[in-house]
């Protein structure tokens, strides 16, 4: 039959990923041609697809086709060098070839027998990963801990809760669910919030503890000694603190060994949200901002985020994997295998909540392997330069200001005031947002520190150089004038 289906035949194969790749190549050639931020509206690509599937096969040409025309115009360009919104999500040749090869092979690892060399290398690479960010040993897989690839930072931090939960639970009793409290600074991201809503933790007992201005939007110890001591005075029962190694919205550091004792004397479990700076602890120069890391429980860091490794892959450290696993295992009959049943082998179905999971070691592994440690440092340290200069010339220019000393990468600024503004900048500043947004030139994002609407520009995106920074400034500053009233 001609038409007969060979949805694996590997000259097919071979044939449609040569054109798959050279339209991949020609995308990223082309990428700054595009708008960064998509512009299309709500529901546009229904007004271009057919209502249903097609009955018969359609040439790869064709969906091509469909991707540029249709497709494209709803993409928002994250790997564009013009995109400087939330935080970056890199791709890399090396991380796209492990992608690659995940895709190709195509096994779910759950077990260690499903596909011992997947959870095998996840082993390593997580061991290697935590070698460069020189984490204590304890993370190591040689000891009572180890490194596991969570699809997103949500998930690790939703899994260390669960297990940090039930860790509790059996100290005091299960009927105490109700008093269990989690402590986190209000510049927490939002994942942990909604990790409370899952592990069923009373919304009332979620401590977002305020900052401000006087500590750059880190915690403040006291705060939590504080508040830890009252509940304790309530009959509640602390269990879980959360600190964040370069805040979401302007990349606070909180301080980790204060904020480390303190859950060591309560006997809470210890968690760092590193999802976005982790990266930087690759550099010397950078790697204080996670000491007192030793006084984890836990650690995680996204190298999706700014390690060029494709998404998804955000890597989290346990101290103690058997807090995970008493939380997290199931033994199915189906499931049961010699090298399980022996205690032999990492099974990594019981340290996150889905059954599958991908081969995503090789990416992270092709990663390291293909650039190195002395290139990955310099990567970071080259964003970290180019934010620099922007800091520098919003500092230079009297209409703005900088709302937060920079830190890593992320400049969080604002256009000032006029002496008659009613609304302290808030509307001045969302129409410049928009107004550059919807240029297309630039993409960029914000938050409200304070009370204040701040522009956030993050620097960060595998392809941009200097001129992408002093054109994005000349972008910004243009919009400026003709808000401001200027010509
Ligand atoms: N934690 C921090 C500090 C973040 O900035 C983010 C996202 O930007 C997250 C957690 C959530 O990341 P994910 O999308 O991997 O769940």
């Amino acid at each position: 039959m001609e038409n007969e289906l060979k949805p694996m035949d590997s000259e097919q194969l071979r044939e449609n990923a040569h054109k798959m790749v050279d339209f991949i190549a020609d995308y990223y050639k082309s990428i700054e041609n595009f708008p960064v931020l998509s512009q299309v509206h709500p529901g546009y690509l229904r007004e271009l697809l057919p209502d249903s599937a097609p009955n018969h096969p359609e040439s790869l040409q064709d969906v091509l086709d469909d991707v540029r025309q249709k497709i494209l115009p709803g993409v928002t360009h994250w790997q564009s060098p013009d995109y400087f919104a939330y935080f970056p999500s890199n791709s890399s040749t090396a991380g796209f070839l492990g992608e690659m090869l995940s895709a190709g092979i195509n096994i779910v690892g759950f077990s260690w027998v499903t596909s011992p060399a997947a959870t095998e290398l996840e082993v390593i690479v997580l061991d290697w990963l935590a070698k460069l960010l020189k984490l204590p040993d304890h993370f190591l897989s040689s000891g009572q801990g180890g490194g596991v690839i969570q699809g997103t930072a949500s998930e690790a931090v939703l899994v260390v809760l669960l297990a940090a939960r039930d860790r509790v639970l059996r100290r005091v009793g299960k009927d105490f669910l109700g008093k269990l409290l989690v402590y986190a600074s209000d510049q927490a991201h939002a994942a942990l919030q909604k990790a409370c809503q899952i592990a069923g933790i009373h919304p009332g007992n979620f401590r977002l503890l305020k900052t401000d201005s006087s500590t750059n939007y880190a915690l403040d110890p006291d705060l939590v000694c504080q508040a830890v001591s009252d509940d304790l005075a309530a009959g509640l029962i602390p269990f879980f603190l959360c600190a964040t190694v370069g805040t979401t919205s302007s990349t606070a550091v909180d301080p980790l060994s204060s904020l480390g004792k303190i859950a060591k004397d309560n006997d809470m479990w210890f968690h760092i949200d590193a999802a976005y700076a982790g990266s930087a602890c690759i550099c010397p120069e950078y790697r204080h901002y996670i000491n007192g890391v030793e006084g984890a429980d836990s650690f995680n860091m996204n190298a999706h985020k700014w390690f060029l490794t494709n998404f998804d892959c955000s890597a989290l450290w346990v101290k103690d994997r058997s807090a995970l696993i008493q939380s997290l295992s199931t033994n199915p009959e189906y499931l049961k295998n010699k090298a399980s049943q022996a205690n032999a082998v990492v099974d990594y179905k019981d340290w996150q909540i889905p059954l599958g999971r991908r081969f995503r070691s090789l990416k992270l592994w092709m990663v390291m392997r293909l650039y190195g440690l002395e290139n990955l440092q310099s990567y970071i340290r080259n964003h970290i330069k180019l934010a620099e200069q922007f800091e520098e010339l919003v500092a230079a220019d009297p209409r703005f200001e900088v709302i937060v000393p920079r830190t890593f990468s992320l400049v969080c600024f604002r256009l000032l005031p006029t002496v008659h503004d009613q609304d302290n900048g808030h509307k001045l500043n969302s129409s410049l947002l928009e107004a550059v947004n919807s240029s297309g030139k630039i993409f960029i994002s914000h938050t409200v520190l304070s009370g204040k609407f701040v522009l956030r520009f993050a620097v960060g995106a595998p392809l941009t150089e200097e001129r992408h920074v002093s054109s994005a400034w000349e972008v910004l500053q243009k919009h400026a004038t003709t808000l401001l009233g200027g010509s």
